[in-house]
C-alpha cells in the first residue's frame, strides 16, 4: 500500500480586481495571491483494495463522493496518467472553513495530485500537474504553486513574486456564505470607484516593505459583500483596533483577515474575536511552496 500525508494550505488575495468578462462568461481577474500557515491535512492511500475513490472527511457537510474536489483530482490523476487504480482513500482533516473565500477546495485537490504524483513516481512536472489542475478550478493552479504570485486570466496565469515577510495574520470568517456567482452579477451592475493598485503592490513586495503592503491590500469583491453584511465592516473595524498593520476582505468572501507586525497585538485580537465568531483563527504568512 502507499501512503503520503501532506498539509494543503489556505491563501489568501492581498490584492483582488475584476478586469472583464471572456465571451465564455467566465470574468477575468489581476489578484495577488499569498498561502498562509492554516491548512487542511491530508492522508492519501493507494492499493487499499477498496475499489475506486473513497474520500473521508471530519466535517459531515462536505460531501464526501465525486462532488469533493479531492475525488475530482484523484479521477483526474488516475485518467491522464493511465495508472491502474487498486483502491484510493483520501482521508482529509478539514480545517479551512469552507465556501470562504480561502481555496480549501482548490488546495484540496492539489495537494491529491502531489501526493499521488509522488506515491506513484508518475514525474509529472509541476508544470504538468498545473495544466491538469486547471480543469478543476481557476485556482488549483496556484494551489499547486503557492509562496506570493500574481495570478491573471481567470487566475491561472501565475507569475511568482518575491514573498512577503512572515508576519502573523488573523482570519475570521462571519457565519454566512456568499455566492460567488452572485458576487461577480452584482459587481457588473455596479461602477466600481476604485482599484487595487496591484504594480504598487509588486514593488512593496520587492522592497519588502510591510507596512506599503499592508496599506496596498485591496479587494474590489470586499464593496459589494460589505455593502450587505455589516459583520464585514465590524470585524475589519476589530483588527484595526487591535493594531492591525492591514485587514480585507479575501477571495469573495466573507473571510476578513488583517496582517499584524506585533505577535502579541494579533493573540488578543484572535482571542477577542474568537468569542464571537468561532471560525477565528490565528496563523501566519507561509513563504512555503505547496505540498513542503
Ligand atoms: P475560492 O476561494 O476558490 O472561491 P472558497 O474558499 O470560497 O474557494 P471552498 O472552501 O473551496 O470555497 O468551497 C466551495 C464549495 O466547494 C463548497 O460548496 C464545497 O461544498 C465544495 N467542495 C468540494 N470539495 C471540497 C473540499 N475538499 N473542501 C472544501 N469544499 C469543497
Amino acid at each position: 500500500m502507499g501512503r503520503h500525508s501532506l498539509y494543503a494550505r489556505a491563501k489568501i488575495n492581498l490584492t483582488l480586481d475584476v478586469t472583464g468578462r471572456r465571451p465564455d462568461g467566465y470574468h477575468t481577474v489581476r489578484m495577488i495571491l499569498q498561502t498562509v500557515d492554516l491548512a487542511d491535512h491530508l492522508v492519501v492511500e493507494t492499493d487499499t483494495g477498496r475499489p475506486g475513490v473513497t474520500v473521508r472527511t471530519n466535517l459531515y457537510y462536505l460531501p464526501a463522493d465525486g462532488r469533493n474536489l479531492a475525488h475530482q483530482a484523484a479521477e483526474l490523476f488516475l485518467e491522464h496518467t493511465g495508472v491502474e487504480n487498486r483502491g484510493i482513500t483520501i482521508h482529509i482533516g478539514k480545517k479551512i472553513p469552507v465556501a470562504a473565500g480561502l481555496a480549501g477546495g482548490s488546495t484540496d485537490a492539489a495537494a491529491v495530485l502531489l501526493a499521488l504524483n509522488h506515491i506513484y513516481r508518475t514525474r509529472l512536472t509541476r508544470q504538468e500537474l498545473m495544466d491538469l489542475g486547471v480543469r478543476l478550478g481557476a485556482d488549483v493552479p496556484y494551489c499547486l504553486l503557492g509562496g506570493t504570485a500574481l495570478a491573471e486570466g481567470i487566475g491561472e496565469e501565475l507569475t511568482p513574486l518575491p514573498a512577503m515577510p512572515a508576519l502573523p495574520v488573523v482570519l475570521c470568517k462571519p457565519p454566512f456564505s456568499v455566492s460567488t456567482r452572485k458576487v461577480y452579477q452584482r459587481l457588473s451592475e455596479i461602477k466600481l470607484t476604485h482599484h487595487p493598485d496591484t504594480a504598487g503592490m509588486m514593488k512593496s513586495l520587492k522592497q519588502g516593505s510591510t507596512q506599503d503592503i499592508c496599506q496596498r491590500l485591496y479587494n474590489v469583491m470586499e464593496e459589494v459583500t460589505a455593502a450587505r453584511h455589516r459583520q464585514i465592516g465590524q470585524i475589519k473595524s476589530t483588527l484595526f483596533q487591535f493594531g492591525a498593520a492591514g485587514a480585507v476582505m479575501s477571495g469573495s468572501g466573507p473571510t476578513v483577515y488583517g496582517v499584524f507586525t506585533e505577535p502579541e497585538r494579533a493573540r488578543a485580537c484572535y482571542r477577542h474575536l474568537r468569542r464571537e465568531y468561532r471560525d477565528t483563527f490565528l496563523t501566519r504568512i507561509s513563504p512555503k511552496q505547496a505540498g513542503l
